[in-house]
């Protein structure tokens, strides 16, 4: 069985632990694939190669730095088709979906190449007589990355392009699940020309992450994943006197008004809510329909598109979504259906009852869930369900669908839907979450910008990738 091990200072090295994880094909249900999990010692190797590249790689000119991000973009345009088959294989979506991620990763690094410009820092001439004063940032030194399973090479690279352009050297510890695609890019950017011990990935598990946040030479970590641990990871590293941004889960709700077009939310809904499996922490996973004229047209729809829907293996074209990624996340999202059921909510389309094609059985597949009348006391709304789940609530008016995104305890996305420019601003000025879609289902920024939720969903101030990416990356020195 092929065995995953860690990529340090530019090469493969063979880890020193017995301890492995398991890589499954979430369509078959085999597992396919090992991956070692870092020792300590392992660990230790990582960052003393890292720091000892910080020395020259941080007094490189910037412009120097970012020249090998040109050429990075190049190799993972060229090797696109490898890698997201290299995706798809481990996590379970369908091609176009994982093109489309490594596409989005891609912009970033495209951000990453005019990052010298945002480090020419601020000049005030004649402070006082004959004094002037100017402002810098510079770099951290060694810094990690913790990232999930639901976008193996997008995740990633929202934090190491930047992290590097700045002048860091980096310590990446991807997501267990699905770490092959995560370690073939950072080869990519070596064959860049990236100088031996600037990116390192370290394969492991929570204890790895333990210990890399008690490592006193790291100076900063960047965090991606659920909400349970994202807290857990923010206050550690806090506590040991390291940045952190935890960005964590999320519960987003599309808010339909009943001025919309429903045949075009229903059909917007649809993608956002069950494309990937519904694993997107931008993933619609709660409808808000207001007035109970537009709530009966509005199921009828999502009814007949969701039973449209064709779930299956990743290598057919053909279909719209794939398998959840472990067995034990099926069962978590089946729990949460019937727990939703047992509650007294109304099972519109119940994917647990889907069958997958006989080559397939012991594949890890859920058809397409609608749940209506959901109520914001139920267990099964208040948990992140992270699959292919879209529950409905019924409100009356625009200011308490308002005030159930409030009271809500994540606040990474949301959107509404409607044909009114009044209503859009109010939203968007009320709504208390970090990025908003007006018509718009998946408002996930541009690599220009910055994403980043509030409350539960992200623990730190600075948000990911964009303008935000680069000041958690630097440090501000005035003269
Ligand atoms: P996860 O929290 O289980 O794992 C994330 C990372 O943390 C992995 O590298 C894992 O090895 C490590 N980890 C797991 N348990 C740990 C522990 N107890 N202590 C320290 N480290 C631990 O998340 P996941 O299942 O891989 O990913 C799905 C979650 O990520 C969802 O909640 C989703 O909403 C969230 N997510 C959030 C964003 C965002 O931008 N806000 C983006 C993608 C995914």
């Amino acid at each position: 069985m092929k065995l995953i091990e860690h990529f340090v200072g530019g090469k493969i090295i063979p880890g020193t632990s017995d301890k492995k994880g398991k890589v499954f094909n979430p369509a078959t249900g085999e597992q396919e694939k090992e991956v070692r999990l870092a020792s300590k010692s392992d660990l230790d190797q990582a960052v003393v190669i890292a720091k000892k590249a910080f020395d020259e790689w941080s007094l490189k000119p910037s412009l120097q730095r970012a020249r090998i991000m040109f050429k990075f973009k190049e190799l993972i345009e060229k090797n696109s088709d490898e890698l997201t088959q290299l995706i798809v294989a481990e996590h379970g979506k369908v091609y176009e979906d994982a093109k489309g991620s490594l596409t989005r990763g891609l912009e970033v690094v495209e951000f990453a190449c005019g990052i010298p410009h945002l480090l020419k820092g601020e000049f005030s001439e004649n402070v006082g007589t004959n004094v002037d004063s100017w402002s810098i940032r510079q770099p951290l030194g060694v810094v990690a990355g913790i990232t999930p399973f639901n976008f193996p090479a997008m995740i990633p690279l929202w934090m190491y392009p930047l992290a590097i352009v700045c002048g860091n050297c980096f310590v990446l510890k991807p997501s267990e699940k699905d770490p092959t695609s995560t370690m073939f890019i950072a080869e990519l950017l070596y064959e860049a020309g990236l100088p031996e011990g600037v990116l390192n990935v370290v394969n492991g598990n929570d204890k790895t992450v333990q210990l890399l946040l008690e490592d006193k030479r790291i100076s900063a970590v960047s965090f991606v994943g659920s909400t349970r641990v994202a807290r857990s990871v923010y206050t550690s590293a806090v506590n040991q006197g390291k940045r952190c941004q935890a960005l964590g889960g999320a519960k987003n709700h599309a808010v339909v008004m009943p001025d919309s077009d429903v045949d075009s939310v229903v059909n917007q809904l649809i993608g956002a809510a069950f494309g990937s499996s519904g694993q997107r922490c931008m993933a619609i996973s709660v409808a808000v329909l207001v007035g109970d004229a537009l709530a009966e047209k509005f199921i009828e729809k999502i009814r007949l598109a969701s039973n449209g829907l064709r779930v299956g293996a990743f290598n057919n074209a053909d279909n719209d979504f794939g398998p959840v990624v472990t067995r034990e996340h099926k069962s978590k999202i089946e729990a949460l259906i019937t727990s939703a059921e047992d509650d007294g909510a109304e099972i519109v389309v119940d994917g647990r009852l889907f069958k997958p094609s006989d080559d397939l059985q012991g594949g890890f597949f859920l058809g397409p869930t609608v749940i209506d009348k959901t109520k914001i006391w139920m267990e099964s709304y208040k948990e992140e369900i992270f699959g292919p789940v879209l529950q409905i609530v019924r409100v009356e008016t625009l200011s308490e669908a308002i005030q159930l995104i409030n009271k809500n305890a994540y606040g990474n996305g949301c959107c509404v839907f409607t044909g009114d420019g009044n209503t859009a601003r109010i939203f968007s000025e009320e709504v208390w979450a970090g990025m908003i879609g007006i018509n718009v289902p998946l408002p996930v920024p541009a690599a220009t910008q910055s994403f980043g939720g509030w409350k539960d969903s992200l623990f730190g101030d600075l948000h990911i990738y964009g303008p935000d990416g680069v000041r958690f990356y630097t440090r501000r020195k005035t003269i």
